[in-house]
């Protein structure tokens, strides 16, 4: 059970009092995971807004309207950010500027929203499609994935010019009580947690979500990154160091408790995931697009497809980086993996 009188969460321009000084409103997204969670920790005369939406019209109408009614009168200390995708930084340049507040993130994610914004032209870049074609992606999927990724980037206002860096184990005080800072690797890089042990509560971001699984892919401007292994790394760690019965807030869905049967059921997953690509590597080598309706045996939409396909990858960078399989340039010019 939550100690929170709550069963729903928040509903749109609704504020819910998680503790006393900790507070939850959740803002809708035009995607299949619909809202994001945003959360307000006091900070003496003022709030500390956490993470953003996304910067769109409806984005921006829904804050003024927790402006003008929940949250009329409050004054703004921050805003921390706790990753750079948009539905959690998107908004970050207009509010700072509109509440006349400071950024606190990662160097990762200022970096990255300074770059995305400026330069969202380059998710097409001629290097990245032939990325995705040596992995047998067809070019059209291809063309999807690059024009899919740059209109969902450019869901961010301009970013601050500057902006406070925070890292793993920095403490960062606020109305008096000590967040531990905790850095997290996998669903993006230098995703930002934070721990308040006194509480006993974590504001998780992506790191980890109730009931659904973390998106975990390999980025084409880091083709040999391997995301899995630092989400695996991440989970072990978050299982290992933080007490079990802690609060754990993420960036979607409900608030809940079992963070260490949480972060054992993903790590199962992902093993699971990759013990079926073992298995299909049996009868041969295969291609990451050869892997995608073995891992994904549905019918994917394009949009869906870009996904699976990142995310087939995330498993192939792992295995290949364990040593468990190997590359194999095959005479069509893709690549395959194959058991090592
Ligand atoms: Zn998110």
């Amino acid at each position: 059970m939550l100690d929170f009188p709550y069963d729903t969460a928040p509903a749109p321009g609704e504020v819910f009092t998680i503790r006393p000084g900790l507070l939850w409103v959740r803002l809708s997204l035009p995607f299949r995971l619909d809202h994001v969670n945003i959360y307000l920790i006091e900070d003496g005369d003022g709030w500390i807004i956490v993470d953003t939406g996304i910067d769109d019209k409806a984005g921006r109408a829904q804050w003024q309207a927790l402006f003008d009614g929940a949250l009329k009168g409050y004054r703004f200390n921050g805003l921390f950010v706790t990753h750079h995708h948009p539905d959690h930084i998107g908004l970050a340049g207009w509010l700072c500027d509109k509440l006349d507040i400071p950024l606190l993130t990662s160097q990762t994610a200022f970096l990255s929203a300074m770059n995305f914004y400026n330069s969202p032209e380059l998710l097409a870049a001629t290097a990245y499609s032939r990325f995705y074609a040596s992995h047998g992606m067809t070019p059209e999927v291809a063309a999807l994935v690059s024009t899919q990724g740059q209109e969902y980037m450019r869901m961010l206002s301009k970013p601050p010019f500057t902006y406070r860096r925070l890292r793993d184990g920095d403490v960062l005080t606020l109305g008096g009580r000590a967040f531990h800072v905790l850095s997290g690797d996998g669903h993006c890089s230098e995703q930002l947690m934070l721990h308040l042990p006194e509480e006993n509560l974590l504001l998780a971001a992506d790191q980890v979500i109730e009931k659904i699984s973390p998106n975990v892919s390999v980025m084409a401007f880091e083709p040999g990154g391997d995301p899995l292994g630092g989400f695996l790394h991440s989970l072990d760690r978050l299982r290992s160091t933080l007490p079990d019965d802690v609060l754990v807030l993420a960036g979607h869905r409900m608030p809940f408790y079992g963070l260490h049967d949480r972060c054992t059921a993903l790590i199962a997953h992902h093993h699971e995931r990759c013990d079926i690509i073992r298995a299909a590597l049996a009868t041969g080598p295969k291609s990451a697009a050869e892997l995608v309706p073995v891992m994904f045996p549905r019918d994917l939409t394009p949009h869906e497809m870009s996904f699976a396909f990142t995310e087939v990858l995330a498993h192939t960078n792992y295995l290949v980086g364990t040593g468990d399989c190997r590359w194999l340039d095959r005479a069509d010019g893709t690549r395959a993996i194959t058991r090592a």
